[in-house]
């Protein structure tokens, strides 16, 4: 599996960087943003690094979006938020990435909004979500 030297999201799924899990297998991770717009949001990756979401090829990018449909009902359940939403930028971290974001009303789907959470209110959030399992 490749791997790309100083990709944080690499290292996340490694392991040689704590995070947040909430869910993997042997191709995708899954593990909360620490910097939320909302309780339970997510981030969803792919564990073979690739830069851009729509240079994955297409088997894998069905199997990604695959996986976020399975998350989501999960995160609903585990944070009882009324819809999940997505959202793929790109820019921060060169690594494709999936938003899962628990949401409650409109407009509320905003990166400008993401603020950092402690970590204890992570780890309790990452419980809950697995639980739900
Ligand atoms: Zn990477």
């Amino acid at each position: 599996m490749e791997i790309m030297e100083n990709c944080i999201f690499c290292k996340i799924k490694d392991k040689q960087i704590p995070s947040f899990e909430i869910w993997s297998d042997d191709k995708f991770y899954a593990f909360l943003d620490i910097n939320p717009i909302s309780p339970g949001h997510t981030l969803l990756i792919p564990k073979q690094h690739v830069d851009y979401l729509f240079d994955i090829d297409e088997k894998q990018y069905s199997e990604l979006f695959m996986t976020a449909r399975k998350l989501a009902p999960m995160l609903k359940r585990g944070t009882g938020a009324k819809r999940i939403g997505i959202i793929v930028e790109g820019f921060l971290v060169p690594h494709a990435h999936i938003h899962l974001v628990p949401l409650n009303q409109g407009n509320q789907l905003n990166p400008a909004n993401a603020k950092p959470m402690d970590k204890t209110e992570l780890a309790k959030i990452a419980e809950r979500i697995k639980n739900v399992l």
